[in-house]
């Protein structure tokens, strides 16, 4: 009996040529390609009679074999099998090329549908190349129906997946619900056999819609059930209490050269009442480039170390590292502030130490707030009492890395956490941050501070390039710096390398007497590193480079920027970039020049050209391009979903409430070992990626 656990290569002659193909999707056994979901639908379930047909509309007919036959075309010689169909209603002729097979197949007599495309010539209707099955006392199945259309190699054909998946689907009942009845009640779903049923043959769009939800429910489910159950265990732990202390954190504000904007304030107080729980904070600090997230971090860290205990912040690049710990020497002048990476050890106060006795300072209290690189985990550092753990600019902050931090932390009990705040300057539009970032709390800085000068941003037309390059001499006449961006579409791509690297000789011709940097993800992180040291000093005049310069590196006097190619990158990378310029006092500007002038990347450029909110960018990418380029490849939930997306809101906001019901019911899901284990085998796929 066919069960889900049969393997492919068991059902019949086309199981065992398809196995090795469907080996290569992941796909062995009847189970896998039940789950494996059409890409798309034909709606073929017209039958339209042959005398009402209209020419160029796709349609089924179903109708009689009058005659068939194979033959040569008189110039090419090319086989063509001709018939004559009849309904009662009229005759068409039907020719398919090159597929004598057909002419063997069907016979005289048959009774046929054909689906496909009416054409009209000088003879009358007919169907070229049309899909054909025969009648037969069961329901059609690659025609006269919504037919399913599979993403697939060349190496099968739709009639044979949709044979084997119709073959398969004998076993559907035997798949197993793991969903709570409940559940499935409260939110209207269909059972899943019925769902995978309709799924691959829907009878009608009405029943398809119903499937497809339930479909996605699961795969949103499981994801939110991970979120919920990680943000369960996270809370598990003690984490230091650190109260607010309201006095000096007022005069700590008071003492800033500006007044917060609002979101900062909502933030940091979002950020101060969860210090001061018993469990530790996890949270997300998301606001765009330049909106002032450091000076948030730095009234946390400021309480933390009025409690007692020691903050760290991690910067993904040294030279992040070093300019916080220029802009926090400044702030926390009173205080003991340290810095660490594999070439630097300094301490405020003492100025650059040897390693060795900044190692045993940290271990003392002697530093209270310690700035670094991944060199604070690496090399395993060892905490007098870490309350706090800043990292800056990085979409995630791995299982791995935080075990490693409480490890050195040097907590009371075994099972204490710091405190934890993951600060990102990549917009995440709401519905990501409820899925993707679900098992976070997020607090969003979504304005610049008043007093910055907005850049002007200009599209420009490729053959106008030149007077965009007399704007940057007049503009370094004045002093300022330059980056020119180029695209590199694929990191492994050597063509994309070339491009920048002819960018870069073609500018040092165009302005002989500048000096020009290169900059690109081939160099080495210390050539890099160098290269920016350069460009932050005003060394280099412009600095040509690839997407690599996205991490916020502060260049105050660059205020000038061309982005190369622009409609090859995402509203929200650009607006990245863009984030470069502008953090000074000078008027800045950024030229995205347009070489593709389609209408899409007109429209989004348009937008990018108008818009500053890097929030209203990301909503805008989701709607152009989807969330892949949100996140990042790593992040964009590939495997994780067959059939949902990130832009389906209102499964997600159901999937998320039904998880933190059930979870809150049942925190180990142990009434529902299938369910429990789905979740299991969902985290250890996302674990691996
Ligand atoms: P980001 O969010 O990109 O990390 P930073 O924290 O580096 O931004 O802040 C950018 C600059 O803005 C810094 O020089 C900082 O001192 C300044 N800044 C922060 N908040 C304000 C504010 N409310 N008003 C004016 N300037 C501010
Ligand atoms: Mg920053």
């Amino acid at each position: 009996m066919l069960t889900p656990d049969t393997q492919i290569s068991f059902l019949g002659k086309i199981g065992k040529t398809a196995a090795k193909y469907l080996k290569n999707l992941d796909i062995l056994t009847v189970e896998d390609i039940i789950f494996y979901y059409p890409a798309r639908y034909d709606d073929l379930s017209q039958i339209v009679p042959i005398g009402q047909l209209e020419p160029w509309t796709t349609v089924t007919v179903k109708g009689r074999i009058e005659l068939i036959q194979n033959k040569r075309s008189l110039k090419k010689h090319t086989l063509i099998t001709e018939a004559i169909v009849s309904d009662g209603t009229g005759k068409m002729k039907v020719a398919w090329f090159k597929q004598p097979f057909i002419g063997k197949i069907l016979k005289n007599g048959d009774e046929i549908y054909l689906s496909g495309k009416v054409d009209q010539d000088y003879y009358g209707i007919q169907m070229v190349s049309p899909v054909y099955e025969k009648v037969m006392n069961s329901a059609p199945t690659h025609t006269g129906r919504i037919v399913p259309v599979y993403s697939l190699t060349d190496k099968l054909s739709q009639k044979q997946i949709r044979f084997l998946i119709k073959m398969s689907l004998a076993a559907v009942n035997q798949v197993e619900d793991p969903l709570p009845l409940d559940i499935k009640r409260k939110f209207n779903l269909p059972n899943l056999p019925e769902a995978l049923r309709e799924a691959h043959f829907p009878t009608t769009f009405e029943r398809l819609e119903s499937a497809r939800r339930r479909l996605k429910f699961d795969e949103l489910f499981l994801l939110a059930l991970r979120n919920e159950i990680t943000r369960l265990e996270l809370k598990k732990n003690n984490a230091p209490v650190i109260p607010f202390r309201e006095a000096e954190t007022r005069a700590f504000v008071a003492s800033l050269p500006f007044s917060l904007t609002k979101t900062q304030k909502t933030s940091a107080w979002e950020i101060l009442k969860d210090l001061e729980q018993e469990s530790p904070m996890n949270r997300l600090l998301d606001g765009d480039v330049g909106s002032g997230k450091t000076v948030v971090a730095a009234i946390a860290m400021l309480n933390t170390v009025l409690s007692g205990c020691q903050a760290a912040i991690m910067a993904p690049t040294e030279i992040l590292a070093r300019q916080h710990y220029e802009s926090l020497t400044q702030l926390f002048s009173n205080n003991k502030v340290g810095l660490l990476t594999s070439n630097f050890s300094y301490l405020s106060a003492k100025g650059e130490i040897n390693k060795k006795e900044l190692l045993e300072e940290i271990l003392v209290g002697g530093a209270e707030i310690i700035i670094g690189t991944h060199a604070l985990i690496q090399e395993s550092v060892k905490f007098k009492k870490l309350g706090l753990v800043v990292v800056d600019e990085q979409h995630r902050f791995g299982v791995d890395q935080r075990a490693a931090l409480k490890k050195s932390a040097n907590l009371e009990k075994t099972e204490a956490s710091p405190h934890f705040l993951t600060m990102t300057a990549t917009p995440i539009p709401r519905t990501l941050a409820l899925s993707a970032y679900g098992d976070l709390d997020i607090s969003v800085i979504n304005e610049q501070p008043k007093d910055r000068l907005p850049i002007i941003t200009r599209i420009i037309r490729a053959e106008k390039r030149n007077e965009a390059y007399n704007f940057i001499r007049e503009e370094i006449k004045k002093g300022r710096q330059a980056f020119v961006i180029c695209p590199l579409i694929d990191p492994s791509d050597k063509l994309g390398v070339k491009s920048v690297k002819e960018e870069y000789e073609k500018l040092q011709e165009i302005f002989p007497k500048l000096t020009i940097g290169l900059m690109h993800g081939k160099l080495k992180p210390a050539e890099k590193e160098n290269i920016m040291d350069e460009f932050v000093a005003n060394k280099i005049n412009i600095l040509v480079s690839t997407s690599v310069v996205e991490v916020g590196v502060d260049v105050p006097n660059a205020a000038v920027m061309i982005i190369e190619g622009a409609e090859r990158f995402g509203l929200a990378q650009l607006h990245q970039f863009r984030g470069r310029i502008g953090r000074g006092s000078h008027q800045s500007y950024c030229f995205t020049v347009q070489e593709n002038f389609s209408q899409v990347s007109t429209e989004r450029l348009r937008a990018f050209e108008t818009c500053r909110n890097g929030f209203l960018l990301a909503e805008k990418d989701l709607e152009f391009r989807g969330h892949g380029d949100i996140l990042g490849t790593r992040q964009s939930g590939k495997t994780d979903f067959q059939i949902a997306s990130f832009t389906d809101v209102e499964i997600m906001k159901q999937a998320r409430d039904a998880a933190q019901e059930l979870v809150g019911a049942n925190p180990a899901l142990l009434p529902f070992p299938l369910l429990k284990n789905k979740v299991e085998e969902f985290s250890a796929r996302a674990h691996l990626e």
